[in-house]
């Protein structure tokens, strides 16, 4: 069988709120855009999680031989702090606060934004574009949606008619929010605001003498209200009507209610098929949040720097434990819950590597391969149910230990089978990468030295051989070790 003849894929649809059978609008390629980050602090497991859905949903679709367009963008610009277009813009606000530009927190965020993305195995996607790469094209969408009547200029800005547009269209048709309920529930206007209904939204803000993320437009020197970076960049490079629009869940509404609005009046076409929302990372029962602070940062995982965790973890497990729920489950974190999915990624990774080492036999006997690999494609074909792929894959494991242990046989052929389909779905599809529990017992033995060596450092200070102290830091620095001093004593990361 070909790859291809796998391609009987349901995709759990935002938009109809079913799963539907996906089918391309053109054959054999897919359009897929995902909201980026907005890069004005660093990224924390929350937003990790929901871009990890999407690079198993485009690991799956490559694996199917599609060829896929993959878009992601950057907002470095537009978003302000408040989602009813008011407040400062974050980027902004974070380069008043550390007095640096708002393009070097640009650069800063999005270059962390990668580092952490790459430590998590994800493949790059294959246009990465930037909003403000991008304010011809929005400041294009603008002209078109004034001229269909369907946007008003007050003093400078542009709003989207949201009532007028609901005369024609449907405002609210994915988040199944109803327009009287909006004018109903929407704060009234505080006399701030020139909208001339609460529950319109912006397209172009006038800037305040103090913003100074400007650029100059037909209506005033100002910038792009926030949904619009989507619609411009996913309709330059996927077309006005492409396959696949993903975003985290608490996205839908207003982001993607709004983006589908401003398409449909400019473009006058729905712009997306398959509408695909990713669920939360919970920690304590509440949504993983810069803003509350209730949130736990990767690099905290990797070095175990934090409070709430017991130990360090690497990114195969941590994206192990991701891929474990389902993407449109809610995911709650926890250190006891991350030890538990260690465990079962070592299980899985002694099972992968033990596999060339197993005596092979004339026939197989309790297990059948063949159909095995059907029910592995037949859980990721049901709305990419990586935990459902997951119990399969343990299901080989139990049987490659029964192998092992003499209780069951496998022929070369099955072997070789099991073998290639093992390494599609563990490491193509669901991007982990191979540890053996042997390696982490020697990481955490590392530590437990890397201890030892912190100990007698301290000793030396305290015994004022700052020489020596010296000597123990730069030495571990030069062979990759970084140690840093806190108020809670000495810790150290490993490149
Ligand atoms: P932002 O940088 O705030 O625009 O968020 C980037 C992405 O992370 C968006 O798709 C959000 O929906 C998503 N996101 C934010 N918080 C969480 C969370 N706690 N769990 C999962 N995804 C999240
Ligand atoms: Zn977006």
């Amino acid at each position: 069988m070909a790859i291809s003849d796998y391609r009987n894929l349901k995709i759990y649809n935002s938009l109809t709120r079913q799963k539907e059978a996906f089918k391309p609008i053109n054959d054999g390629y897919v359009g897929m855009y995902v909201c980026g980050p907005t890069v004005y602090s660093n990224v924390h497991l929350g937003n990790v999680r929901t871009f990890l859905s999407f690079d198993m949903v485009y690991r799956y679709f490559k694996h199917l031989d599609y060829k896929v367009r993959y878009v992601r963008n950057i907002t470095d610009a537009g978003h302000l702090e408040n989602d009813a277009d008011e407040g400062e813009d974050r980027i902004a606000k974070k380069a008043r606060l550390e007095q640096i530009e708002p393009m070097e927190v640009v650069q800063m965020y999005t270059v962390d934004f990668h580092d952490i993305l790459s430590k998590f195995n994800f493949l790059p996607p294959s246009i990465e574009p930037t909003a403000t790469g991008h304010i011809i094209e929005q400041i294009e969408i603008i002209k078109t949606i004034l001229e269909k009547g369907l946007a008003y200029e007050i003093n400078g800005s542009v709003y989207f008619d949201v009532l007028k547009f609901n005369e024609t269209n449907q405002y609210g048709i994915l988040s199944g929010r109803k327009v009287e309920d909006l004018i109903h529930n929407t704060r009234s206007l505080d006399g701030q605001s020139d909208k001339k209904n609460p529950q319109d939204f912006a397209l172009w803000k006038k800037a305040e003498p103090q913003h100074i993320m400007r650029w100059p437009s037909p209506w005033s020197d100002g910038f792009p209200g926030w949904h619009l970076e989507c619609t411009a960049m996913s309709t330059k490079y996927l077309g006005e009507h492409f396959d696949i629009h993903g975003g985290g869940m608490d996205l839908k509404f207003p982001h993607h209610e709004c983006e589908i609005a401003q398409s449909e009046a400019s473009c006058g076409q729905t712009p997306v098929n398959f509408w695909m929302h990713a669920n939360m990372l919970t920690l304590n029962g509440q949504k993983m949040a810069k803003s509350t602070g209730n949130y736990i940062l990767p690099n905290e995982m990797f070095s175990g720097e934090n409070e709430i965790l017991s130990k360090a973890f690497t990114p195969s497990v941590v994206r192990f434990f991701m891929l474990q729920a389902h993407y449109r489950s809610i995911l709650d974190f926890s250190s006891a819950a991350l030890e538990a999915s260690e465990k079962g990624f070592f299980k899985l990774m002694d099972a992968i590597n033990l596999i060339e080492k197993l005596p092979v036999s004339d026939t197989s006997s309790g297990f059948d391969v063949t159909a095995w690999k059907d029910n592995c494609y037949k859980a990721m074909n049901d709305d990419f149910n990586s935990p459902i792929l997951i119990a399969e894959l343990f299901n080989a494991v139990k049987f490659i230990n029964q192998i092992k242990d003499g209780n069951a046989e496998i022929s070369k052929e099955d072997l070789d089978f099991l073998s290639s389909t093992f390494n599609a779905f563990t490491f193509d599809i669901l991007g982990l990468k191979n540890l053996s529990s042997a390696s982490n017992e020697d990481g955490d033995k590392l530590s437990d030295v890397v201890e030892v060596l912190i100990k007698l450092r301290a000793d030396a200070r305290t015994n004022k051989d700052f020489a020596l102290s010296d000597q123990i830091r730069d030495q571990l620095a030069a062979i990759g070790i970084q140690l840093k001093d806190g108020k809670d004593g000495t810790s150290f990361s490993s490149n």
